[in-house]
This record gives structure tokens, sequence and C-alpha cells, in this order.
């Protein structure tokens, strides 16, 4: 089965998929977009879509900045999702990338008097952080941008340009991802990711008025660590200092899961290895996004109506 995009309001055959050079989103930023999982369940033989509709309402909202019209609803997105990976057919873990854009073919700064636009793409995405080892970070020199200038809490593809420059600087320098801090110097997030730390066993995380993107795995984690461990999650204000001296850090993201931090600005994270409450809450959330946890099901779709047929059977 060759990969499918929904575009144009059809699905099609991911290579013919094409957008003119005038796009006005390709020139100005002016896209929202999100990441969803698809997580492959080897035992039912089935692919488990993460918490769909949070994606989709977060988009709306990122849609209402950029003044885009999206043309269906939370529900019909929802089920285009669903539609085209289940044509999609895969039978691993994908990663789904639904896009809003402004598609006038224009030249000229705004965002109105404008066409919109929305297209769906699916792929397979390998590895982002190592979840396994854990990341070795630095923060970067690059400030994280201010709700002022670009809101942090809308996914809009301009936005990137702040993390792409982050995250080159930290690979370039021979780390694995960057933490950004605010303008006035709090801890923010990494380039990708929402970030925890551990301090004197308070499980501790920025507030969404410190310019961070409001993670859909950052909200998973937080509800795991009170519903299952018993444990609040203190949102407030982290210094860059606590970062040296936290007993445990971990990001979380779409794309990097619940990833442990081992070391910051060259000093290990704790022991310098993941930490126990990290380790135990990946388990969780590695659990509860391959629908092993009955009592979380309800965040997972089902992208296969019936059963897909194994090799073998
Ligand atoms: N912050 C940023 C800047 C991101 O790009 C992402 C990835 N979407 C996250 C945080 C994590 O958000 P989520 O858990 O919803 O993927």
């Amino acid at each position: 089965m060759p990969p499918y995009a929904f575009f144009h309001k059809q699905f099609m055959p991911l290579a013919e998929a094409k957008i003119g050079i005038l796009t006005h989103a390709l020139h100005y930023g002016t896209a929202c977009f999100d990441g969803i999982r698809g997580n492959w369940n080897d035992e039912q033989q089935q692919l488990f879509l993460f918490r769909v509709k949070d994606h989709y309402e977060r988009m709306y909202k990122g849609c209402r900045i950029l003044k885009i019209n999206l043309p269906y609803s939370v529900d019909e997105l929802c089920q285009l999702t669903t539609e085209l990976v289940e044509k999609s057919g895969y039978r691993e873990d994908v990663y789904i990338r639904p896009l809003a854009y402004k598609s006038s073919e224009a030249i000229g700064v705004r965002l109105h008097d404008l066409e919109d636009d929305f297209l769906i793409i699916v792929a397979t995405l390998p590895a982002y952080l190592d979840a396994e080892k854990g990341v070795r970070c630095c923060t970067s020199s690059w400030r994280r941008i201010d709700d002022t200038m670009i809101p942090a809490r809308g996914k809009i593809t301009g936005i990137y340009v702040n993390s792409a420059l982050a995250k080159t600087e930290a690979c370039e320098r021979g780390f694995d991802e960057a933490i950004l801090l605010t303008h006035d110097g709090h801890v923010s997030e990494g380039s990708g990711e929402n970030i925890f730390v551990v301090l004197g066993g308070k499980l501790i995380t920025p507030p969404s008025s410190d310019n961070i993107l409001m993670g859909i795995t950052r909200d998973t984690v937080i509800q795991l660590a009170r519903r299952e461990l018993g444990i609040e999650t203190v949102e407030r204000q982290v210094d860059r200092s606590e970062l040296y001296i936290a007993e445990e850090a971990f990001f979380t993201g779409t794309a990097a899961h619940v990833s442990p931090i081992v070391e910051i600005d060259q000093r290990p994270v704790g022991s310098g290895e993941a930490g126990k409450l990290t380790k135990e809450l990946q388990r969780l959330y590695f659990q509860a996004i391959q629908g092993k946890i009955p009592k979380y099901l309800d965040w997972c779709t089902l992208a296969y109506s019936k059963l897909v047929k194994t090799g073998h059977s």
C-alpha cells in the first residue's frame, strides 16, 4: 500500500500531494500543525491512536490565533485521521501530522484575506530521543519566544525556527537536546518537548505562562502521576540552577515519549542515570499509549475497525 495523504479534501497517494511554490505558509510560517502517535500493539494486532481529539482541540485553538478557518469539526478531523491511517495499513508505530495553512498563492505578510487549507500526512518516525539511555542537554543561548511575540500555545510553524536554532546549536555542541529559557531566564521547555524535574521529592514542571506548548504528553504524565502514584505535579516557575540540583529530570512529547535527562550543562542529573520516578512514569506511559491499561482506553482510538491479518493467518 503506498503511503496516503489527505489533501484538497480527498485521500490520495502521498507522492501526488504537492503545493505550489507561492503558498503563503511556505514563505511566512503561517500554518498550524500537530503531531499524533499511532502505537502498534502486537498482541492485539491493532494500532492505537493516542488522544486524537485532544490534539485536534489544541490545533483548533492554534487556528483561532492564526485566523485559519478549519472546514471540519474536531469529530470530523478525528474521523478523517482514522480513515487515513486505516487506508495506509501500517503495522508499526506511526506519526500523524495534520497541518492547517494559509494556502493562497500570494505575496504579502498578513493573516487576513487569504484562503486556508488542511492536510494530513501519516509516516513512520524513528526514535526521536534515546528514551532508554537518556538525553544529554545544554541550556540554549537562544531564548524561548514570548506570548507577545508568537504565542507558544499554538503549534505554529513559524515558531519552529526558534526550536530549530536551539536544537542545531545543541547538536553542533555535542548534546542531544536544548533546554530553552524564557526571556527572563526561567526554564521553559525543550525544542520539541516539555520538561519535568524532581526536586526534594516533588514533581515539578513549568507553567503555561512560561511560554510552553501545553503538551498532551505533559498532561498524560500529570494524570498518570496523580491517578496511579498519588503524586501531584507542581506547576511553577523553575530556575536554571534548579536543573543542576534536581534529583531527576525528563522530557515529555509525542515524538520524544517520556525520555530521561541524564546530564544538563555537563552536570549529571542525580546519579547520571534515569531516575526511579522517571522510569515508573515512563513504564505507565508506554502501557497507556499502547492501550494496555483498560482504565485509559478512552484515550485511545482503534485505527483498524477489523483486526489486521498477520502474515501467517
Ligand atoms: N513543546 C514543543 C515546542 C513541542 O513541539 C512539543 C511536541 N508537540 C511538545 C512541547 C510536547 O507536546 P505533546 O506532548 O503534545 O506532543
